[in-house]
């Protein structure tokens, strides 16, 4: 129950335990083939999904210095820790970043970013977090995307958490860059990164100028246009990617959203009905909640109790809200009963730890929310 890496389906790694196969043959391109439909159906775009060896973060790089030259400005809009990821990379490629500060736990006022662009018109680029994972706070990416798309600016969205969790539809809404994952939403094992690209954002790739190699955009895509890769592919985690695109495809990427947002409300109607409190109540994901440990307890040992005595890993706060806060997650190879044993764990773990709560509360809570049509 943490937010990556996630479970992953006995089917899927039962594909991945098949003896390797080699990359430069018509097997593989199928595989290609097959896994570039997929990924365009989940990203919801007609763009091109470049796949990088790498983990989302070399995903976030790679966006970086292939839109991107030294000097050039950009917007970042900090929702929590892995929105300053986006400021950290563009510091290292000299990229000037104009920095937007939301409170933890809250979504960004699109007009903000609004006001933002036409303080920076020359601003080549908004960077934002589609669920950012320290937070559990979900962005308005449509109506962010509304005002970028009006602009010379590109928008890049990290969705290493969001994507197959989060509503997402890129290219009706006009999201430029969609950066992703392999071991969240997509229920494989870390090791892959993606992003795809849309025509105003491969304007951008023409002009960058900053140094790369292994993550250059045009390399990937030259290879990908003869449905190949341009050096050794990972190819067992393509494979496994190959079988959960399958699965999310055969659900159907709208299922999957109302599965996860289904998940998400017996979550938070469970805990605060507890008594405990949720940390981002204003813009809640659909793939993490956290939530505030109770007065006098230390959330780490909230955490360190329901894997200890229950099996259940759920996640812990990040940097500053470390012991402040615990954190589910019910991000992709996940169901409802996963949060029914989760939500009964943390009542018994909260007796344990002399927290006075109705016990039973949140487990009905949860109940009716996931009976609910
Ligand atoms: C997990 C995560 C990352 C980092 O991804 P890695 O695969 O660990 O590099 C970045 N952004 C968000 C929103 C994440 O959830």
């Amino acid at each position: 129950m943490t937010p990556g890496p996630t479970p992953v389906p006995e089917a899927v790694m039962l594909e991945m335990a098949k003896p390797i196969i080699h990359h430069r043959t018509a097997q593989f391109q199928e595989i290609i083939k097959q896994v570039e439909e997929d990924l365009k159906y989940v990203f919801q775009t007609k763009n091109d999904v470049l796949i990088f060896a790498s983990s989302g973060t070399g995903a976030m790089e790679a966006a970086v210095c292939n839109l991107l030259s030294a000097q050039d400005t950009v917007i970042v809009v900090r929702t929590g820790k892995f929105g300053e990821r986006w400021t950290e990379i563009c510091k290292a490629y000299g990229v000037k970043s104009v920095d937007i500060d939301i409170e933890w736990g809250h979504a960004a006022d699109p007009k903000i970013i609004e006001d933002a662009l036409k303080k920076e018109p020359n601003a080549k680029a908004v960077f934002v977090t589609l669920c950012e994972t320290s937070t559990g706070a979900e962005i308005n990416t449509k109506a962010i995307a509304d005002i970028t798309s009006k602009t010379k600016a590109v928008l890049v969205v990290d969705a290493i958490s969001g994507l197959g969790a989060c509503q997402l539809k890129t290219d009706e809404w006009g999201v430029d860059v969609v950066v992703s994952g392999s071991q969240k939403g997509l229920m494989i094992p870390p090791g892959l990164g993606f992003v795809s690209v849309s025509p105003k954002a491969w304007e951008l790739v023409k002009q960058s100028k900053s140094p790369k190699y292994y993550f250059d955009f045009v390399a990937s895509k030259k290879a990908l246009d003869k449905t190949d890769t341009p050096y050794t592919p990972a190819i067992t985690l393509i494979i496994g990617l190959a079988k959960a695109l399958k699965m999310i495809k055969e659900e159907t990427i709208e299922a999957v959203w109302s599965r996860h947002a289904k998940m998400a409300q017996a979550t938070r109607a469970a805990v605060v009905a507890m008594g405990l409190e949720l940390f981002a109540p204003t813009a809640p994901s659909a793939a993490v909640t956290p939530v505030k440990a109770p007065a006098g307890i230390d959330g780490e040992q909230i955490v360190k109790l329901l894997k200890s005595k229950y099996g259940i890993w759920v996640a812990g706060g990040q940097a500053q809200l470390k012991g402040k806060v615990f954190r589910i997650a019910h991000l992709g190879y996940m169901t409802a009963t996963d949060i029914l044993m989760t939500i009964s764990a943390l009542e018994m773990v909260l007796v344990e730890l002399g927290v006075k709560i109705k016990q039973g509360a949140g487990i009905a809570a949860a109940q009716q929310e996931l009976a609910k049509k």
